[in-house]
């Protein structure tokens, strides 16, 4: 019997079979908007190969003012039909199944033209939109049906109606956000008129045999939101007006609680979905920080929903699904929610990928073929860079030794996995083990590989990674000062704190210093507390009246920085708002434009805005960012033994793991 008999169950939706349970969700990738429809494929080809149940798209503009912004990809001429055509085509060819998401972005669309039901601005786009009269709201139902009646036109086995997540349709639904007096807003029959008029008018054009999944927001998180009455509401009636699926939203864009990230908990949300079932006829699917095929089965084997969402997954293991159907789910390369080469990307205009998974969205351009002849490899560090090109170059063909210093590959991820919130890097760092086992690489674990062991390689990587930077502050060999890689392993920590360098480690290392071993993300009662999540059904849109109730911090930490930025400005896009409220809940004082003067006992001397300061500390923690590891690769050059230096020890600025994955795979792709 399969291991994942819920997951994997086939799903009858009358004109067609699902063959599991599983649906990739709507990601926008960027693809779509190079124009070049054959990488597009590409992409989705893989994945249908990979066995899910169902893929949707990224989201596809009705028309020039709903795109997410200017130049978006929509589905407006004949050639965009043809262009998508090629998708499909390639998808079916490969045993898939793919909708077409059509996404109306309202006022969060990042342009001049953008349009709402009234013309107030939302809090994350520069752009107020206008608001829209009687032909205006006519032309987007319209455009929207005409959106769906080509995705059938060309080739797509459905569409999902995008509704939630603060879009256009969900902005008609909550008075937030529509202040109408006339016949679109004001009650809720009014205000829900629009989201139905559209299902309505898209079932209309597409005909019965054709699967539309309709997005609902079931948890707004934002002041105002929907009650749970609304929800459930609106979810019978737009299954009367014609869905054959109901996909599950959590949170606006503008929501300030995370939902995605990787520290809210897995499957943080899926006892909101569970609310619905039995409301309704037609599936229902679940979403949100699902990542393994064991959370998903328990999800459908608890009965919270039909179908599982899952998308970042797709984006890390296009095999996702074929390895849990085959008893390989331990060989699935793990989503770690970090949205760093996902989601950050797409905000900063960038195609998508992954950093777990470079191939991610460049299938095309980036692959992993078996070598002409086998060459002898040496890769010295098992960090990041040097597990993603040992894994490579003998996924190749290539014979591969493996040198680590510990006793224990992951290097700097070793150091990730123990902050609160993200427990996702144990999963990583097995994962690699796996796959190092299954690969057969020679590992030397426990040896500092010298020039002498490698000078018979035909190949040396070196991917000796960084050390700590030395910031030369007086008084900083005192007893009371130590480095983070220290803390993280366990050094005693006093009470009252000074972190030296906010960067991505500073805020790190504040974080397990105020939580001390209890995180919310593996408790989610203590979770939803924090960050102030309540039961839609007893309040409005979720959010708890109380508001956001973390537990006490274990410590009074102060956060400096030099430069006069406010601290965490160049984290993540998408994550670094989180890590800010995060600590800023927890009461860490964070300082900016400080000159550092000296430790002693009594802590740490500064001087800010021309005044000198104490910064009273037991204990100081030097986070001052890193430096190249180069002893080794200096001692080859010295050798004239050739060597490629890839990851923290060819640059450490700016290093992260995204950035050494990246190099180690590209440089074993091509050896
Ligand atoms: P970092 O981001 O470069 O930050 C180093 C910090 O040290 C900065 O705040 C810097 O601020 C300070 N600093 C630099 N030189 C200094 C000196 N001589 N004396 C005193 N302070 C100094 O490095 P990191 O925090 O070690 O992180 C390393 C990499 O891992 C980064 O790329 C980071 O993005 C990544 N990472 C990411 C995350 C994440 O959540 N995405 C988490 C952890 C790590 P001032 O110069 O203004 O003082
Ligand atoms: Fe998941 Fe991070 Fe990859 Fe995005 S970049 S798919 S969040 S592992």
């Amino acid at each position: 019997m399969s291991l994942y008999p819920h997951l994997l169950a086939p799903l009858d939706l009358g004109h067609v079979t699902l063959p599991n349970r599983v649906l990739m969700g709507s990601m926008h990738t960027g693809l779509e908007e190079t124009r070049d429809w054959n990488r597009v494929a590409a992409f989705y080809a893989e994945r249908a190969r990979g066995g899910v149940g169902l893929m949707v798209t990224g989201g596809m503009a009705p028309n020039r003012e709903g795109g997410v912004f200017p130049g978006a990809a929509g589905l407006f001429t004949p050639e965009d039909v043809a262009n998508h055509r090629l998708v499909t085509d390639r998808v079916h060819a490969d045993g898939g199944r793919i909708a077409m998401q059509i996404l109306h972005a309202g006022r969060y669309a990042y342009g001049p033209d953008c349009v709402a039901p009234s013309a107030l601005k939302s809090p994350i786009s520069p752009f107020p939109p206008r608001d829209l009269d009687e032909a205006g709201i006519e032309k987007q139902i319209s455009n929207i049906a005409t959106a769906a009646a080509r995705a059938r036109e060309a080739g797509y086995d459905g569409v999902e109606v995008m509704g939630s997540e603060g879009y256009f349709l969900n902005q008609f639904l909550v008075a937030r956000t529509n202040r109408r007096t006339d016949r679109w807003g004001g009650s809720y029959e009014n205000r829900m008129r629009l989201p139905l008029e559209v299902v309505r008018r898209v079932r209309e054009a597409v005909g019965r045999d054709f699967i539309v999944i309709y997005r609902l927001s079931m948890i707004d998180l934002v002041p105002d939101g929907s009650t749970w009455d609304e929800v459930v509401t609106l979810a019978k009636a737009v299954e009367a007006a014609g869905a054959s699926i109901l996909n599950t939203g959590i949170g606006w864009h503008e929501a300030r609680v995370p939902t995605i990230a990787t520290s809210v908990p897995r499957a943080a949300f899926t006892w909101v979905t569970r609310k619905l079932m039995g409301e309704v006829a037609v599936p229902v699917v679940t979403s949100n920080r699902i990542n393994t095929p064991e959370v998903a089965e328990r999800v459908l084997a608890e009965g919270c929903a039909d179908m599982v969402s899952m998308a970042r997954p797709f984006l890390t293991d296009a095999d996702f699904v074929r390895k849990a159907a085959e008893g390989r789910a331990e060989e699935i390369a793990p989503c770690i929610a970090c949205n760093q080469a996902c989601l950050d990307h797409t905000f900063a205009g960038r195609i998508s990928t992954c950093l777990v998974n470079p191939r991610a969205c460049h299938e095309t351009e980036l692959q992993v073929r078996q070598a002409p002849s086998a060459r002898r490899i040496a890769v010295v560090g098992a960090g990041p860079a040097g597990l993603s090109a040992a894994m490579t170059a003998a996924e190749r063909g290539h014979r591969v030794t493996l040198f680590e210093r510990a006793e224990r590959i992951g290097g700097q991820l070793n150091l990730a996995r123990v902050i609160p919130g993200k427990e996702e890097f144990h999963g990583l760092v097995g994962w690699y083990e796996t796959i190092v086992r299954r690969l057969g690489l020679e590992l030397r674990l426990g040896h500092e590989a010298t020039p002498d062991d490698l000078a018979d390689f035909d190949d040396v990587i070196v991917a000796t990674g960084v050390r700590a930077r030395d910031p030369g502050i007086p008084g900083q060999d005192g007893p009371n000062v130590v480095g983070y890689a220290d803390v993280l392993r366990g050094v005693p920590v006093g009470r009252q704190v000074a972190v030296v360098g906010a960067g991505g480690i500073g805020f790190d290392v504040s974080d397990f210093l105020v939580e001390e071993g209890q995180s919310p993300t593996e408790d989610l009662e203590a979770w939803l507390r924090t960050w102030g999540v309540a039961d839609p059904a007893a309040a409005r849109g979720g959010l708890a009246p109380e508001g956001p109730r973390p537990h006490p911090p274990a410590r009074q930490v102060t956060l400096l920085q030099r430069k006069a930025e406010r601290p965490g400005k160049r984290l993540g896009k998408t994550t670094g708002w989180i890590h800010r409220a995060g600590l800023k809940m927890r009461g860490v004082q964070m300082l900016s434009g400080v000159t550092y003067e000296r430790i002693d006992a009594r802590g740490l001397h500064i001087t800010r805005n021309g005044a000198a300061e104490l910064i009273k500390a037991d204990t100081v923690v030097l986070c001052a960012g890193q430096e190249s590891e180069r002893s080794l690769a200096d001692a080859l050059a010295g050798r004239g033994i050739a060597a490629h230096v890839i990851g923290g020890a060819d640059v450490a600025a700016e290093l992260d793991a995204k950035r050494a994955i990246d190099q180690g795979v590209r440089l074993a792709a091509r050896l």
